[in-house]
């Protein structure tokens, strides 16, 4: 699959565009490739409490799953191939922790995440991470 990378970059600062950051100020947009070659996109949705901020690969990941297609159950899940994320002025950002995790479970560790260096798989930016096998591999029986 070729990836139009400066497309993504272009959703991602659009996104970033429409981000809720009345607090931090720091707009961010997220756009991510779909296995099925759509792109979706999220942006940062900040709270007064803070800790109900949302970051814009939190509303990426929603948009993933909220705009496939209904699949019959067992159906695997829509995925993601690339991702890019932008701050306001459109440079690259890094997602956070949790946000690597998120993206862990909607791309996997191949997933392309742009960095200002270039892309690279997540497996790099997440190593050694805790996985859905983590939990079936020692989940008690019963
Ligand atoms: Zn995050």
């Amino acid at each position: 699959m070729v990836i139009d990378w400066t497309g993504l970059r272009a959703a991602a600062a659009d996104a970033a565009r429409r981000a809720y950051a009345p607090y931090s100020r720091l707009l961010v947009g997220a756009a991510g490739l779909t296995a099925d070659g759509r792109v979706v996109t999220g942006c940062n949705v900040e709270n007064a409490s803070f800790g109900l901020t949302l970051c814009a690969e939190c509303g990426l990941v929603s948009a993933l799953h909220a705009t496939a297609s209904p699949e019959p159950s067992g159906a695997p899940r829509p995925s993601l191939v690339a991702v890019a994320v932008v701050a306001g002025d459109g440079d690259a950002l890094l997602p956070c922790g949790r946000c690597r995790q998120l993206l862990l479970e909607a791309g996997g560790a191949a997933l392309l995440v742009d960095t200002a260096r270039g892309p690279v798989p997540l497996g790099e930016l997440l190593p050694a991470a805790f996985d859905n096998a983590d939990l079936s591999a020692r989940r008690e029986a019963g």
